[in-house]
């Protein structure tokens, strides 16, 4: 709650309440008059926040959002309006606080007018891949969010940053490290600000997983255990394609348990070890890989262990155990349906608990984040560096499971080495 807002206490509230209760000002327009503010609310700038209406004992409902004013919000362009632009990320833009959605760029045109006509875009905010250096001048958008195949976000993050635009880039960042370090190289030379979508790094469950390991609050983490798999269907789409996905079930879905061991410890792995297998005459396997079990190992000497498929029924799991608790999350990195546990031994029985955490969107959540960034000049959470040391570790994962051995990594002793402002605590 904003300092200089003078709400009325609970006891102003109540006297205010009872004295019109007992007819000392009760008169036929009291009723009409205006409501108190414990019911109306408190405008302090441009801000609205309503006193407490609970009694104290009972939890307090959440304030509403305050938005910023939409003229004050960092405008997107949004690029490539496949599944996940359309399910999650232009519905996330009315959840989020900070950016709005200003324009859109796709290469199929009759999608791109129905798409504008639902979101209320105008014709001159909508363009192709081959007019898309017009966007230079549109002073509406101030980033761009590429949610194209893998292979394509150098080519749309270069192109942005020709136009001047800071760039939100889909994970994984690229295909290849060279690819990253151009991406990181172009963003910076243009002087805009570059951030990889990894919504698992905003995600209220993800986030407090990373308080209680880092805060002690398990003893000292020892191992880890991440799980995310999903099922693929036709094998015609882009990601069983090597040219446009880079890679299979790895830098997709393996990706969420590489970034988010990272995260979590702050660490960066040490060494890491692979096995991948796909099976035989699967059309799907035909040019990228179905299951990877990988193993980071990390200076402090934990171990993560990972296992990704594209092949077996959809499990999205993680399990930090510590010395004193453990803690897991179902769902992990699913869009939503997190449930957070934590079991320890609690006046000498074990006890294993739910957490209560209130769900949010993550995507809008990264996009208030990137666009706070944007409006303070702060470097986000996961900068392109971020996206870039996961490409260096997927590599060497691959090559662990090509030369049959474990695979060492450059050693890295700062902490968060690659990640750049906090996200804001979720107001
Ligand atoms: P889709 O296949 O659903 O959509 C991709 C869109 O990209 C297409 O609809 C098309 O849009 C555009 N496109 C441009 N060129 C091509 C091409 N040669 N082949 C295919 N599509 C092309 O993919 P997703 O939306 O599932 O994934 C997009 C990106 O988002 C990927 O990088 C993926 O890893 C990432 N992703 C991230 C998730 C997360 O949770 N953060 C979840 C899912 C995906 P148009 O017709 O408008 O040009």
């Amino acid at each position: 709650m904003s300092k200089d807002v003078d709400l009325p206490n609970r006891r102003t509230v109540m006297t205010t309440a009872g004295a019109v209760g007992l007819g000392l000002a009760a008169s036929a327009n009291a009723a009409t008059s205006r409501p108190p503010a414990v019911d109306a609310g408190v405008v302090s700038d441009g801000k609205v926040q309503f006193p407490p209406s609970s009694d104290p004992s009972d939890s307090q409902p959440q304030q509403p959002p305050n938005p910023d004013p939409r003229d004050k919000r960092v405008g997107f362009a949004v690029v490539g309006l496949g599944k996940l632009a359309l399910e999650q990320i232009l519905p996330a833009f009315a959840q989020a606080k900070h950016g709005r959605l200003a324009a859109l760029v796709s290469g199929t045109p009759d999608k791109l007018r129905a798409i504008a006509a639902q979101y209320g875009i105008p014709a001159d905010c909508c363009y192709g891949y081959d007019d898309f250096a017009r966007i230079s001048s549109n002073s509406a958008v101030e980033a761009v969010y590429v949610v194209t195949p893998n292979a394509l976000h150098h080519r749309d993050v270069l192109a942005a940053a020709k136009a001047e635009k800071n760039v939100l880039c889909e994970k994984p960042m690229a295909t290849t490290a060279h690819e990253c370090r151009d991406m990181i190289a172009a963003t910076a030379s243009a002087k805009v600000r570059l951030m990889i979508a990894y919504r698992m790094q905003y995600q209220p469950h993800a986030r407090e997983a990373i308080k209680q390991a880092r805060g002690g609050k398990l003893g000292d983490v020892v191992l880890m255990d991440m799980i995310n798999n999903q099922n693929q269907g036709d094998p015609a789409q882009w990601r069983q394609k090597r040219a446009l996905a880079g890679g299979g079930s790895l830098p997709d879905v393996g990706l969420y348990c590489l970034n988010t061991a990272r995260a979590i410890l702050g660490e960066e792995p040490s060494e890491v070890s692979a096995t991948i297998w796909s099976p035989a005459g699967d059309p799907r396997f035909a040019e990228v890989e179905d299951n990877v079990s990988f193993t980071l190992r990390f200076p402090s000497g934990v171990i993560a262990n990972c296992l990704t498929s594209y092949g077996t029924h959809r499990l999205q799991r993680l399990k930090l155990m510590g010395t004193s608790a453990w803690l897991e999350m179902e769902n992990a990195f699913a869009y939503e349906g997190q449930r957070l546990r934590v079991a320890q031994l609690v006046d000498g029985k074990e006890h294993n608990a739910e957490l209560t955490i209130p769900a949010q969107n993550q995507f809008a959540l990264e996009i208030d984040h990137f666009a706070q960034c944007i409006r303070s000049s702060r470097t986000p959470r996961t900068p392109g560096e971020e996206g870039l040391q996961d490409q260096v570790i997927i590599e060497a994962i691959y090559a662990s499971a090509r030369e049959g051995r474990p695979v060492k990594l450059e050693r890295i002793v700062k902490r968060d080495a690659f990640r750049g402002a906090e996200p804001e605590a979720a107001d």
